[in-house]
């Protein structure tokens, strides 16, 4: 059965393709009935998403997807039912705002110097008040005709070892975890079989994870296979982990998952939701 409940998507915010309204009235328009807003490092849409759904009589999680940087890996971790007046998250999500403007610079020198003129310029453009994310350098290079589609983007300039990817160093892990915490939010690994980790460092990683406070991990997600579902709900049961449900969704035609199609947690998983008040699910 499909999931009323969607804990994982993007607005205009970030790299979705829908306004924080947009968004919300799409949600309710699929069935969607509790909903988080995510949105890359930025927690600006959060009270517009929040204004718009209150009204529907949809409940309204505040949300962030935070980027780390984990080992040699890039990690995401959610924070739900986060303040997002909480002033030192603000503060740190402001300086990857500013660090994220650097990465763009250098992308877009990057790509200039394999002949691609104005990207730096034409990814902004695309982002214009919203953090700009590789994503936008996708739209771009597609729009200006150098490559037929996003997902073929990625693969020929944008992922590492290719010509327009630039290293970043995002938060700690620690550091993420802490600052959701103290904001009163509950930590979420986003999408734990995307990483390519192997299965050392995802159990590494889930210790570790656990041991600066984090509570949950996406089990059923747009970015997982249905055999990851088994597989991440049997791992979230050995390290006492919560599980965590949601889309992903950044857009028509985007995103790997339609909102409101996707289905409900493994049975034997413990929602990351159980015990919200504000959660009142059938
Ligand atoms: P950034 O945080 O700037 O590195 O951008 C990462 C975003 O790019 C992710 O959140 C995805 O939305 C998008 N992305 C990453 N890899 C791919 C891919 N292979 N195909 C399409 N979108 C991708
Ligand atoms: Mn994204
Ligand atoms: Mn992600
Ligand atoms: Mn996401």
């Amino acid at each position: 059965m499909a999931a009323t409940i969607d804990l994982h998507c993007h607005s205009t915010i970030s790299d979705g393709l829908y306004s924080p309204e947009e968004l919300v009235a799409h949600a309710h328009k699929q069935g969607v009935k509790v909903l988080a807003l995510t949105d890359h490092d930025d927690v600006a849409g959060l009270k517009a998403a929040r204004a718009a759904a209150e009204p529907l009589g949809m409940t309204f999680i505040n949300g962030a997807e935070i980027s780390v940087t984990w080992k040699k890996w890039t990690l995401h971790i959610v924070g739900l039912r986060i303040d997002p007046d909480y002033a030192p998250l603000k503060e740190a999500l402001d300086s990857v705002r500013q660090s994220r403007l650097e990465r763009a610079k250098m992308m877009g020198d990057a790509l200039e110097a394999v002949g691609i003129e104005g990207a730096f310029e034409g990814a902004q453009s695309i982002a214009g008040n919203s953090i700009i994310t590789r994503s936008h350098f996708a739209r771009f290079l597609v729009e200006a005709g150098h490559v037929r589609n996003v997902k073929a983007v990625f693969k020929k300039y944008l992922v590492k070892g290719k010509p327009g990817y630039v290293e970043q160093q995002w938060m700690n892990l620690e550091q993420a975890v802490s600052l959701i915490k103290a904001s009163g939010g509950t930590a979420v690994i986003a999408h734990p079989g995307r990483y390519g980790l192997g299965m050392v460092n995802t159990h590494l990683l889930m210790h570790e994870f656990r041991k600066y406070g984090g509570e949950a991990i996406e089990v059923v997600t747009g970015s997982h296979t249905p055999p990851q579902y088994d597989q991440f709900a049997k791992i979230a049961h050995r390290f006492s982990l919560k599980s965590s449900l949601g889309s992903d969704f950044h857009g028509p035609g985007v995103s790997y998952m339609e909102m409101g199609c996707i289905c409900d947690l493994p049975p034997d998983c413990v929602p990351v939701w159980q015990g919200w008040d504000e959660v009142q699910l059938n």
